[in-house]
């Protein structure tokens, strides 16, 4: 008899995939039977007809290639039937986390459904997995809940092809599932939840509506939660050493909830509602209002995710501030343990394998309605990790660092990066030690065995000196890479481009004897020339300059103003004191600790310092986001770029500092000025690529932190320039970039 052989590869366990598979062979009368192979999924069946069936597969399936062949048989199969997993997994398709199906929300909400009220209720549709899987194939053994023994109940549902929880890892119920715990440390209490009365769950929800600060465990480690109050998040900012003004994620219960803080559109609804439930950048209703929550005039807000966090909200009728309990940049915290300073815990039994950040996502709209707004991330993490993204060339093997803040790796093979969840900065000893780990565990997941190693052309950062360790663990070279090289090429990758003009607006990163960061670049495969920049500008003190924007703006204002002149500004203007106008002048007249950038980072900074938004960087990037608050929606200055041809074409900056000025005295509102900065740099930029490109008719890109920007990437947009939409455009993407051009390099990618 002839049989059909059909190997799927993908995101296809712990999907619910064969229950699936099963249902559909039913359903057409085929014999045969399916299984779990390694990380793959076999079928045999009698009929190729059981391919239709994969063009609507499982919500959380995600299928990258699928091979079938023929062969003949003796065999007969009564019926279909799912058989034992057998092999061992080398690969990194595990599924992304996801939020609450719909059905498991029904029987949540049940009075007599045995799941009613259970907080950790999910079944193969929904719940976590990249969280609590540490290997494949997806069975119990191999995840966090390996130390839960099933009920008669569950293990009912369970070996039930008709269940919605046939396979479901995750199955648990308030009779054999992980519990609840509430940790009062001020009063020596711990309260086991009672699955009856959930007493646990009421008693962390009454402290939090005390106004205390509760640490909530969630999927991929430590919330701190409170209500959006005031009081409570002054308390927090406290708490959170060092977070003076950094924005804080709030939770609400649903859409209406959010409608009476944010404006929100059809789009980002959905967005909100997807099943990976990011933080979502969305406008405040009133740009002036949660001042304590965002200085912006946004704020980042998510739908529960968890089945805890819809019950939080039976208690809590208010919006909650759902903050990672870890320091500024930190790991995130998983045990109990690391909880120091924390006076409430809700906490429960199953461990969090892989830690995981929640995604940070942002719609930044084009003016002309006729475009396509991007979605961008701010980070990728939960819901999104470790989804791979689907990159031209296939050889060889790459192993990419990134660079230093708000880091990720990637691991490219077989035309697809694997990319990290978002692993903080290695500048610490912690954030190197969690580096290691996630690539220690990815490396181990896919035997992996790079061929070759890219990281960042800073010595300085953590991943470069890495690269050096591993690429005599592994024999294999290490190609560095300009910081912004990466960042440009990470778009490219996304959209399968060799030759490309790319414009970098970021943060300074190392340049060819400069600080580079404001840059536009002739892309021929693995190759770069620069054909642009903004005008040089001084950092006084070097990268302390990055902390105070104040710094910068005196750089730049002492280009095209004398002692005097700056003197006199100072009095009408007062940004500095008396010393600081001396120890600058005497610092950039002799020279001392002044670097040169042309990060468009800074140059941002020295905006917002002028307009008097902005004393400290007391966040990455804070200047820069004030300055985007502050600019008026509708643009009312236009200013030409100036741009200056030699060796590069350099787009001048103090003209837009001299024109600031005398729209300033004239009493100019600082809201159009900011509006200004971003069109001139827009406008400047992207005129100088546009030359470039005209002559070979090349597409233009753009990345770098600012492409996180809605005015300047909203410009870029209107002109048909492509940015990241699969990896952030901060540092969070470089590694994409980095490993695709390893593979240009090596293999030219046609
Ligand atoms: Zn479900
Ligand atoms: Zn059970």
């Amino acid at each position: 008899m002839e049989f059909y052989r059909i190997v799927i590869s993908g995101v296809i366990q712990g999907v619910g995939f064969r229950p699936f598979v099963y249902r559909e062979a039913v359903k057409r009368g085929i014999t045969g039977f399916v299984m779990n192979k390694g990380s793959r999924v076999e079928i045999v069946a009698s009929r190729s007809s059981i391919l239709e069936a994969f063009k609507n597969p499982p919500p959380l399936a995600y299928i990258s290639s699928v091979r079938v062949s023929r062969f003949s048989s003796d065999d007969a199969y009564d019926g279909f039937s799912i058989i034992e997993s057998s092999g061992e997994g080398n690969s990194y398709d595990f599924p992304p986390d996801s939020y609450l199906c719909e059905d498991c929300i029904a029987e949540l909400r049940h009075g007599s459904d045995r799941r009613h009220g259970y907080y950790f209720i999910t079944c193969t549709n929904c719940g976590p997995r990249f969280s609590m899987i540490n290997s494949l194939p997806y069975d119990r053994l191999n995840t966090a809940m390996s130390k839960f023994e099933m009920c008669e109940e569950c293990r009912y549902e369970y070996e039930n092809p008709g269940s919605r929880r046939y396979h479901a890892q995750t199955i648990a119920c308030r009779n054999c599932g992980p519990r609840l715990v509430f940790v009062d440390k001020i009063n020596g209490l711990s309260i086991i939840n009672d699955p009856e009365r959930n007493d646990a769950l009421a008693a962390a929800c009454k402290k939090i509506a005390e106004r205390q600060i509760v640490a909530v465990k969630g999927v991929g480690g430590f919330h701190l939660c409170c209500l959006a109050d005031k009081e409570p998040v002054s308390m927090l900012r406290g708490l959170k050493m060092g977070r003076l003004h950094k924005p804080f994620a709030v939770m609400v219960r649903d859409l209406d909830m959010l409608s009476g803080i944010a404006d929100y559109s059809e789009e980002e609804a959905a967005l909100l509602k997807s099943p990976a439930r990011p933080i979502l950048v969305v406008k405040k209703k009133e740009p002036r209002a949660m001042k304590w929550i965002s200085e912006l005039d946004s704020l980042g807000v998510m739908l529960p995710y968890t089945a805890l966090h819809y019950l939080m909200f039976d208690y809590l009728d208010k919006p909650l501030i759902m903050t990672s309990a870890n320091l500024a940049e930190h790991p995130l915290i998983i045990e109990d343990a690391e909880l120091i300073g924390i006076d409430y815990v809700l906490t429960h039994e199953r461990g969090v394998v892989n830690r995981c950040d929640d995604s940070v996502i942002k719609v930044i709209t084009p003016r002309d309605e006729a475009r396509e707004q991007a979605v961008v991330f701010l980070r990728r993490s939960r819901g999104f990790v470790p989804l791979p993204i689907r990159i031209a060339g296939n050889s060889p093997s790459i192993l990419a660092l990134g660079g230093g803040l708000k880091n990720a790796f990637a691991v490219i093979k077989d035309g697809q990066a694997y990319l990290s969840q978002h692993l903080g900065s290695t500048a610490y000893i912690q954030g190197g030690e969690f580096f290691d780990s996630a690539l220690r565990r990815m490396i181990k997941a896919v035997c992996f065995k790079p061929e070759l190693i890219a990281c960042d052309a800073n010595p300085a950062y953590y991943t470069s000196s890495l690269a050096d360790r591993l690429a005599s663990e592994f024999h294999a070279p290490v190609m560095r890479i300009q910081h912004h090289h990466a960042h440009v090429a990470g778009v490219a990758a996304e959209y399968s481009l060799t030759d490309y003009v790319g414009i970098a607006a970021d943060g300074a990163g190392l340049g060819e004897q400069a600080v580079w960061g404001g840059e536009v670049f002739d892309v021929s495969g693995c190759c770069f020339k620069r054909v642009g920049h903004l005008e040089q500008m001084p950092m006084i003190g070097g990268d302390a300059a990055a902390l105070k924007p104040r710094r910068m703006l005196y750089g730049i204002l002492s280009g095209f103003l004398s002692n005097k002149e700056l003197a006199g500004l100072n009095r009408q203007l007062p940004l500095y004191t008396e010393a600081e106008l001396r120890v600058f002048d005497k610092q950039l007249s002799q020279g001392f600790n002044i670097a040169l950038t042309t990060s468009a980072g800074r140059l941002l900074d020295a905006a917002a310092a002028l307009l008097g938004l902005c004393n400290r960087n007391t966040y990455e990037g804070r200047a820069a986001m004030l300055l985007e608050s502050a600019a008026s929606g509708k643009p009312v200055y236009r200013l030409e770029p100036v741009i200056e041809k030699g060796e590069f074409l350099v787009l001048k900056t103090t003209p837009l500092f001299a024109f600031m000025l005398d729209k300033l005295r004239a009493g100019a509102s600082r809201q159009e000025l900011a509006r200004l900065v971003h069109d001139y740099i827009a406008e400047g930029l992207y005129s100088i690529a546009e030359k470039a490109a005209m002559r070979q008719h090349k597409q233009i890109v753009f990345s770098g932190g600012v492409a996180a920007n809605r005015y300047v990437t909203g410009f870029m947009l209107d002109r048909g320039v492509l940015v990241n939409q699969q990896v952030p455009c901060g540092d969070g993407g470089l590694c994409l970039g980095q490993g695709y051009i390893g593979l240009t390099a090596v293999e030219g990618v046609d």
